[in-house]
């Protein structure tokens, strides 16, 4: 009889996992492949196989260091398709005494396991995830004591509870953020980093023939695949970015530039999601980096402060804010998701580039995903189910606790400021002063109205017109308001034509 039955799923591929302490040797540690997973939104090829070749070297690590794993892979002609089906079989071959699971990152699989334990007749320990710097108790802590009003609120709350860059009780350097600092243009001439891809073996090439079979329909290129699909590999590339790219991340953390498809970012967040590398290793990597010399501050912090106050922060509200954060739409937003987010033609030069990188690489960068996207989304008025489930399927990175926060809240601001104070909407003269893209795109960035004009010029003010009563007391937005106030009707009637001719077709103004 085995003792435990240990379910580990696709994103929990850490050895220090806490449903693989005391692992006593009459366990068996059940990892599957299931179609349910794999199909329920129509995911990257890239992220399919790389969760799918990462679960395959995982499942290996543990059977070299004298585990038994039970693996079922999604070709297996008995598998069921589900985790409670496949749980289900795993129980009858096994017969453990009870099963052991780490809390999952997502509300619906969280759901499904509040049922295992009747649906099995076993008892099912499941665990607290304690790959995050702030447990989901100790957010909704914070949630009741009001330091999470704000991410920078919790974000210098983490610090003090971490001691990361900390002197005494103050920040290193006198500073809590260094973002001032961080928002440069590329300067012409400036070299790149060349950025590390890792030659796919033989599990991985089994695992993208499985996936181009299976999932060639899927909005994705796989050819090029080149993530790291073990830890090791992922050391490297967290080593490599470190080194290389780290020094330069803080100065132009914002800035954007055509071909150019990772500039000075980690590219390491599917690692962090899956459990390849975790948050607290990252950040401390960064930290001795900045202590030993190699680093500035502005940098260090920079990236620090996304992982210890973003990531965690977007977790925290995705826990207290489920069920039913997804379902708020406080701009009212209904439009259909434009056919150019799938590849169709578009003249906007920014929107091609992010959208091609996305296709390319299962991964574009935050201001790409933000500012340009995400931007679009929010200023046409796009339904947040439907671009929500666009970032949860394109991205390499994309787990819903993560995704929807990000979305539905920063993006969106469907959640009616709970995750950010005002929307990130802008014109096409944001995109121009952080990117290249706008001196070849075809579109005219100084004209403002017209079929010509730049989309985003005529739509920011357009978004503003229709948010007024929405957004027009919002103190963030004062200037914003104060300028569209300033426009008489007939400028008024220019932009909204404009906005409705594109968005809709038809006349233009
Ligand atoms: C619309 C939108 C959707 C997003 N969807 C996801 C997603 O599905 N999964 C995801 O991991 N990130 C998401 N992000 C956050 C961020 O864009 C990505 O984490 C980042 O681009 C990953 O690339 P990188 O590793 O090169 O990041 P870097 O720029 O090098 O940043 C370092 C790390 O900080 C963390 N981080 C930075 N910003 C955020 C953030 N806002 N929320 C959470 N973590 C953050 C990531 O772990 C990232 O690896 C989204 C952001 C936006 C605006
Ligand atoms: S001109 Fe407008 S549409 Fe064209 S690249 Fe610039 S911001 Fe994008």
């Amino acid at each position: 009889m085995t003792e435990s039955l240990r379910l580990i799923l696709g994103d929990q591929l850490t050895r220090s996992l806490s449903a693989l302490s005391d692992l006593g040797e009459d366990d068996v540690v059940l990892m599957v492949e299931v179609g349910d997973e794999t199909s329920y939104v129509r995911h990257h090829p890239q992220k399919i196989a790389l969760i799918l070749s990462a679960m395959r070297h995982f499942a290996e690590e543990l059977r070299g260091r004298g585990v038994t794993v039970d693996y079922v892979t999604l070709d297996d002609p008995d598998n069921t398709h589900s985790f409670g089906g496949e749980l289900a079989r795993a129980v009858k071959r096994h017969d453990p005494a009870r099963v052991i699971v780490t809390e999952p990152g997502e509300w619906r699989v969280w759901e499904m396991m509040g049922d295992w334990e009747s649906d099995l007749d076993l008892p099912v320990e499941i665990r607290a995830d304690d790959r995050f710097y702030c447990s989901r108790d100790a957010f909704a802590e914070l949630v009741e004591a009001g330091k999470t009003t704000r991410m920078e609120y919790f974000y210098r709350e983490m610090r003090r509870r971490t001691g990361m860059l900390m002197e005494g009780d103050g920040p290193v350097g006198g500073d809590w953020n260094f973002d001032a600092e961080n928002r440069k243009a590329l300067p012409k001439g400036l070299e790149l980093p060349h950025r590390m891809r890792f030659r796919p073996d033989e599990t991985t090439q089994q695992v993208l023939e499985l996936v181009a079979a299976r999932f060639d329909n899927h909005f994705g290129d796989l050819e090029g695949f080149g993530w790291a699909v073990t830890r090791d590999e992922a050391l490297r590339a967290l080593r490599h970015f470190i080194k290389d790219c780290l020094p330069t991340f803080g100065d132009y953390q914002d800035a954007m530039k055509a071909g150019e498809d990772f500039l000075f970012h980690g590219v390491i967040s599917p690692y962090l999601n899956i459990g390849l590398l975790t948050a607290s290793e990252v950040c401390e990597k960064a930290a001795q980096a900045w202590q030993d010399g190699d680093v500035p501050l502005n940098a260090a912090e920079g990236f620090i402060r996304q992982i210890l106050g973003w990531r965690e922060f977007v977790r925290g509200i995705y826990w207290t804010e489920m069920p039913g954060y997804e379902d708020s739409n406080f701009l009212n937003a209904k439009r259909d998701l434009p056919e150019m987010y799938w590849g169709a033609e578009t003249r906007m030069r920014c929107m091609e580039e992010c959208i091609g990188t996305t296709r390319r690489n299962a991964y574009a960068h935050h201001i790409q995903r933000l500012m340009v996207t995400g931007n679009f989304a929010l200023l046409a008025g796009v339904a947040p189910r439907q671009i929500e489930r666009w970032y949860l399927e394109v991205y390499a990175d994309a787990f819903d606790w993560v995704e929807l926060p990000n979305v539905h809240g920063m993006v969106m601001h469907a959640d009616g400021g709970r995750l950010g104070s005002k929307p990130y909407a802008a014109s096409g003269s944001y995109i121009n002063r952080m990117s290249d893209y706008c001196g070849a795109c075809s579109y005219d960035l100084k004209q403002k109205t017209g079929e010509d004009a730049c989309p985003f010029n005529y739509l920011y003010w357009n978004f503003l017109i229709e948010n007024e009563e929405a957004l027009g007391d919002n103190q963030r937005m004062g200037l914003m308001f104060a300028n569209l106030r300033k426009k008489d009707k007939a400028e008024r009637d220019r932009i909204t034509g404009s906005a409705k001719a594109f968005l809709d077709g038809g006349e233009w103004p």
